[in-house]
């Protein structure tokens, strides 16, 4: 499978680029800022795998478009007009998108669905990230997406962070972001009732579990061929 890989020279771009043979992909291609593809390019390969920034998504999106490429991207923090040239450049070619192609994250995203319809309403939820010092966005796509999920399963409203005179209200869901060191990702999503509590947590160790995902996904999205806007749970 030959690739084009959007942020080749960042921290992902590089890992990716050192698995990819293990997966069976050839990087034919790179991307990077103030750099884009041509036709030839886009003849030569298979996908565009994008770990990039968000402008550099949309930019991507353009121009995948334009030539029919289809999209596997890990590119977080997208804003609502983000996400929107997402969707439109989707109704022409696929494009999975993930937050976290962590398989952990993947399974722990199914058990907080689960959690979040089985217990009683009168369990409080609350989502607690922590992350490296370097990383841009708060609170992680990943987080978000666990919020999604239990929304899904609940009626709750989110809110981020507390601070001075703030009683629990009911129905709310903070978020708390932690940033420090080279913390590569942890999440755990708390469901505290009365007398006893659920936690869920994940822990990621090594960036290499997110560029394996990602080349495990590609592998599979490879043969995807109808535009839409897809994600983890449609291919694995
Ligand atoms: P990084 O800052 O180390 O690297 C970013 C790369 O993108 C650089 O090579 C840069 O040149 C390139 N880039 C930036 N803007 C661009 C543009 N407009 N056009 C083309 N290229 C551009 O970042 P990183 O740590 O490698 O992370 C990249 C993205 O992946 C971030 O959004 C991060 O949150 C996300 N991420 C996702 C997952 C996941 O599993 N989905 C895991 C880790 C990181």
């Amino acid at each position: 499978m030959k690739i084009l890989l959007c942020g080749s020279h960042g921290r992902m771009g590089r890992l990716l680029m050192s698995l990819a043979s293990h997966y069976g992909c050839e990087v034919v291609g790179e991307i990077n800022r103030g750099s884009n593809f041509g036709t030839e390019l886009a003849r030569a390969s298979d996908m565009c795998l994008d770990f990039s920034s968000p402008e550099g998504l949309a930019e991507l999106c353009i121009a995948a478009a334009e030539h029919g490429t289809r999209i596997v991207s890990g590119t977080t923090g997208l804003s609502d007009e983000q996400k929107r040239r997402l969707a439109l450049s989707a109704q022409n070619i696929p494009i999975l998108h993930a937050a976290n192609f962590s398989i952990g994250v993947h399974i722990l995203n199914k058990l907080v669905r689960i959690a979040a319809g089985s217990l009683p309403t009168s369990f409080d939820i609350e989502i607690i990230e922590k992350h490296h010092s370097q990383k841009k966005d708060a609170p992680s796509g990943t987080a978000m997406t666990l919020l999604k999920n239990i929304q899904a399963e609940r009626q709750c409203e989110e809110i981020f962070g507390r601070h001075g005179e703030c009683k629990r209200n009911a129905g709310e869901l903070c978020l708390h972001s932690v940033r420090g060191g080279d913390m590569v990702g942890e999440h755990e999503v708390l469901f505290a009732g009365q007398g006893e509590t659920l936690e869920f947590v994940h822990r990621a160790t090594s960036r290499e579990i997110f560029a394996r995902g990602a080349l495990l996904a590609a592998q599979k999205f490879v043969k995807i061929n109808e535009p839409g806007l897809y994600n983890l749970d449609d291919i694995l």
